[in-house]
């Protein structure tokens, strides 16, 4: 299906860093605008001059890109439209659809408690509604807000994609400022000007936005435009079932690619926060746009399970390709490496010990950190004072001149070969010899590769095994740790 009239957008507030709630909303978007051959558009929603922040907009620029959903016109930024908005509202208000309110913040609130007192509901009391005229009290040129003139009965419906028809009584609402006294534009005003500037056929957002809708219905009816189609997605709740937030999980994009996520992990993992495909978990962005559906997400809540998101990343992470994941840890975890194991990422053995690490780990960064130390020269620094052998210093001696035996045994095998894999040994040849020589000198197998894999790999456990490491880590290397081992 190709229908190019599909023009969907997302429209954050540059107000904070990129909320995980957001990259969803979007991913919603783009899925939908890739399944229809429509396009996908970014707006930034600047408004509030003095909580928007260029840094927030690069945010939510970069971790766009980093997910690789990219807008595809030129961004709309509204903080430059200020003239545009106050002469739509100026020309709402000569022709009756909107009035100038010169009440104050007090006065407006004042109002508010009094309509409560009445039993009634807490609203705007209307008062400049019928003004022809400024107050006479409030001196020459008293300043004013825009409002909507909000019908006063009747109702106001929309058909939501998701939910079906949802309705609200017009006497219920509000007659919303459009332009506060400030000069500065509402969300519900320009929101609407900007969907109809930019085409957008389909707002999709998160359900926080029903309310907003009737008021925003208002303006495409008073101002003579097409209506879009709505869609409002579930909230995306914290594992306490609250709405998520700060307290109960972590909610900026930038936290989760600093914390080592694949970008098509996160986005597997947000596409069930409220849309289904049967029992299926897993899926691959070209199968995301070809199965969605607004018709399959649900109405109610969607809980961010932390554990389903380490699941789902330990499986993108298998499927990864090594040489990708090489320019994400240069780019991303330069950091977790030396200046001599950062530039080993390039060598061969670096793909290598990928494909091993890759199947064991979830996380790009565990996989940087698993990466350093057996990429680095020399001798790791290692804490030998957790080893058993400590217990036992028979047992030690016995140890190490098992440890002198691989020594010997591996010199007569490479034969000037680099690896002992290229000199034909293999992980189960290693399984053998390591048995032989537990043997030999009556020590366990577990008490024997203790010790070397501290020292081979810098850590107490690594991802990856010995007998996967032995055949394919630079002999030379293991040797200056095996040499290291003895000594300790
Ligand atoms: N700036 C609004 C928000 O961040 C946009 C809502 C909408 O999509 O209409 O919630």
């Amino acid at each position: 299906m190709s229908d190019s009239s599909v023009r969907v957008r997302f429209a954050p507030s540059p107000t904070g860093w990129l909320h995980i709630g957001g990259v969803r909303t979007t991913l919603f978007n783009y899925l939908f605008a890739k399944k229809m051959g429509g396009k996908f558009l970014l707006r930034i929603e600047d408004t509030d001059t003095e909580r928007s922040e260029d840094k927030y907009t690069q945010d939510i620029l970069s971790s766009l890109e980093w997910l690789g959903m990219k807008p595809e016109e030129p961004l709309l930024y509204q903080s430059k439209r200020f003239d545009v908005y106050r002469k739509i509202a100026d020309d709402m208000v000569s022709r009756g659809l909107a009035y100038r309110c010169y009440c104050t913040e007090a006065e407006v609130e004042a109002s508010r408690e009094q309509l409560i007192k009445e039993g009634k509901k807490a609203m705007y009391a209307r008062t400049c509604r019928d003004r022809t005229a400024p107050p006479s009290d409030k001196g020459p040129n008293p300043p004013y807000a825009i409002r909507a003139k909000f019908p006063l009965t009747g109702t106001t419906s929309f058909q939501d994609m998701i939910r079906g028809e949802i309705s609200f009584p017009n006497p219920d609402l509000d007659d919303f400022v459009m332009i506060r006294t400030s000069g500065v534009p509402t969300y519900n005003f320009v929101v609407v000007i900007d969907d109809v500037e930019m085409k957008i056929s389909h707002v999709i957002r998160g359900d926080d936005h029903i309310n907003n809708t009737p008021k925003q219905m208002y303006l495409y009816d008073a101002l003579n435009h097409q209506r879009p189609l709505f869609a409002h997605l579930p909230m995306i709740l914290g594992q306490d079932k609250k709405k998520l937030s700060k307290r109960n999980g972590e909610t900026s994009t930038n936290a989760y690619r600093a914390a080592g996520y694949l970008p098509e992990a996160l986005l597997n993992f947000l596409v069930r926060l409220g849309w289904s495909h049967g029992d299926q978990e897993l899926f691959t962005m070209q199968e995301m746009i070809d199965l969605f559906d607004l018709k399959s997400v649900q109405v109610s809540g969607a809980v961010f399970n932390t554990e389903k998101l380490m699941w789902i990343a330990g499986e993108h992470m298998k499927k990864a390709d090594p040489v990708r994941l090489i320019q994400i840890m240069e780019t991303d975890f330069a950091s977790s490496f030396s200046g001599i194991s950062l530039p080993r990422l390039k060598e061969p053995l670096a793909i290598t010990l990928i494909q091993h690490t890759q199947q064991k780990v979830k996380l790009v960064k565990e996989l940087a950190d698993q990466l350093h130390p057996l990429l680095e020269k020399g001798v790791m620094p290692v804490d030998a004072s957790t080893l058993k052998w400590n217990k036992d210093p028979e047992t030690k001696q016995k140890i190490k001149n098992a440890i002198e035996g691989l020594i010997d045994f591996a010199r007569k095998k490479l034969d000037g070969k680099k690896t002992l894999g290229e000199a034909g040994i293999a992980h189960a040849d290693v399984d053998q010899i390591l048995r032989g020589l537990c043997e030999q000198h009556g020590i366990k197998l577990g008490d024997f590769t203790g010790p070397m894999r501290l020292f081979i790999t810098g850590q107490a456990t690594s991802a990856v095994g010995l007998f996967d490491l032995l055949p394919i880590l630079h002999w030379e290397d293991i040797d200056q740790r095996l040499q290291a081992c003895l000594k300790a």
